[in-house]
């Protein structure tokens, strides 16, 4: 069942109720007030005869017969009108009244209704004392009139409320069909949106309503969507570019040694070389898969309190021999007392050694790399520092990204530009920011700080 469909019978099925409940109201305040219009008129009347038969009673009968008959004349035409005496003698009766019975025939005083040859009639009934006698009084009033106007009233009331329920059932169709019609055209724009056609958007209907921003979250939720797929396209294109070049080198080295017989020596060249490039693939399938699992749940890395300072010093010593190999001085300066920080050492030392690589790999000859150690009073601060080649300031928000290089004719290394992003992943697995600093003329600074335990 469609929305609109159900919101069109609740809103009738509350708007007959409500108008049924009116119309009842209505009735019920109508019927009651002309009853109560009558039944003071009714009172009125008796009144009327009291004051007579209290001043006239203890006469003759005739006389009372005579003052009662005219009363009556002073009251409006249509007033029906009875007195017996005691004995059940009629003192005044008049015309158009049916023989009511008499207070005393068990009918109990006060007002009722009763037929009367297919007629409705206002009783009152009242019993009189003048003297020693008591009178029966009895005034009635028709209810023709008053039915007559109360069954107009049900007529309105039956045509009446049939036509404002199917009006206004027909226009909250009609506004419901409006508001929602928005909803089907974003279905089915909804329906042909693929991972091929994520560039498509949801239309934006102009309301202000809960639908615009609906489709304008929807619209912000595939904008992140198809970034995030470009991300991935990008890196799988990139991925497998990088493992060509690799798995080309040892397919060329290969048919090279298989060319033609060869001695002993240049087999055992081109297996070195082969199995260089094979460990050159094995760290790359490493990196990516390493990304891969960044990606997908986050970097989920166990946790426990670790010495930053070892891992500084660990790091320079497995580096020294390469620096020194490449006339870069590398140096420490390390706080003297640091405290520990919550994280995972593996992950930490993987990072440093991406920026000490880095900056041994960026920093030519008589350069020099200084790594630091510092704390403030909940931080540890972790700062790799070079007076290499700089990064350019274009190329500087880019570093962090996969497969990003800077300048590959500048390259010295053999890195495929993962090293900085694997190493910011690891940063933001501690809930930390990798940042840098570079000028060509200075060199560059890449800096981490770590919450202390
Ligand atoms: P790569 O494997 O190319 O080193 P990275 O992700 O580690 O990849 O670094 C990305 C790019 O950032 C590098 O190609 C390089 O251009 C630049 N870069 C990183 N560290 C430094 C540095 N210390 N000095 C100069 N450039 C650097």
């Amino acid at each position: 069942m469609s929305i609109r469909l159900r919101l069109t019978i609740w809103y009738s099925a509350v708007l007959l109720l409500g108008l049924a409940a009116f119309g009842a109201g209505m009735w019920f305040v109508l019927s009651h007030r002309m009853m109560g219009v009558i039944e003071a008129n009714l009172a009125e009347r008796v009144g009327g005869l009291r004051t007579v038969i209290e001043l006239e009673g203890t006469a003759k009968a005739s006389h009372l017969r005579q003052e009662l008959w005219e009363f009556t004349r002073e009251v409006p035409e249509g007033a029906l009108m009875q007195v017996r005496d005691a004995r059940g003698r009629e003192l005044l009766a008049t015309t158009g009244l049916p023989l009511l019975p008499a207070a005393s025939d068990s009918v109990a005083l006060g007002y009722r209704t009763t037929l009367w040859e297919g007629h409705a009639y206002r009783i009152l009934s009242r019993r009189i004392q003048a003297g020693d006698t008591t009178f029966d009084v009895v005034a009635a009033a028709s209810l023709d009139g008053t039915e007559a106007i109360l069954a107009e009233f049900r007529k309105f009331l039956f045509l009446m409320i049939p036509l404002v329920l199917a009006t206004a059932s027909l226009g909250g169709d009609w506004i419901s069909r409006r508001a929602l019609s928005p909803v089907d055209e974003i279905t089915r724009t909804a329906q042909s949106i693929s991972v091929r056609s994520l560039s498509m958007r949801l239309p934006v209907p102009p309301t202000g309503d809960e639908l615009q921003r609906m489709s304008e979250t929807w619209n912000a939720v595939l904008e992140r969507l198809e970034a995030t797929v470009n991300r991935i396209r990008q890196f799988t294109a990139d991925a497998s570019h990088e493992l060509r070049t690799p798995i080309a080198l040892i397919r060329a080295t290969a048919d090279l040694a298989l060319q033609r017989k060869r001695s002993t020596e240049d087999y055992q060249k081109a297996l070195a070389n082969i199995r260089d490039e094979a460990e050159r693939m094995t760290e790359l399938v490493e990196s990516l898969l390493a990304l891969a699992r960044s990606d997908a749940n986050g970097l989920v890395l166990p946790r426990a309190a670790v010495d930053v300072n070892g891992i500084v010093r660990d790091v320079i010593s497995s580096n020294l021999a390469l620096a020194e190999s490449q006339g870069v001085v590398l140096s420490t300066d390390l706080a003297e007392f640091l405290p520990p920080v919550i994280g995972n050492a593996a992950a930490l030392r993987r990072l440093l050694l991406s920026l000490v690589d880095n900056a041994i790999k960026y920093t030519p000859a008589n350069g020099h790399v200084a790594v630091r150690t510092s704390t403030t009073a909940n931080e540890v601060l972790l700062t790799v520092e070079d007076t290499g080649s700089g990064i350019e300031p274009e190329a500087l928000p880019h570093i962090f990204e996969r497969f990003y290089r800077a300048d590959t004719t500048r390259s010295f290394g053999s890195g495929a530009g993962l090293g900085l992003s694997i190493a910011q992943a690891i940063a933001e697995a501690h809930g930390s920011i990798i940042t840098v600093e570079s000028s060509a003329a200075v060199g560059s600074r890449f800096h981490l700080s770590l919450r202390a335990d």
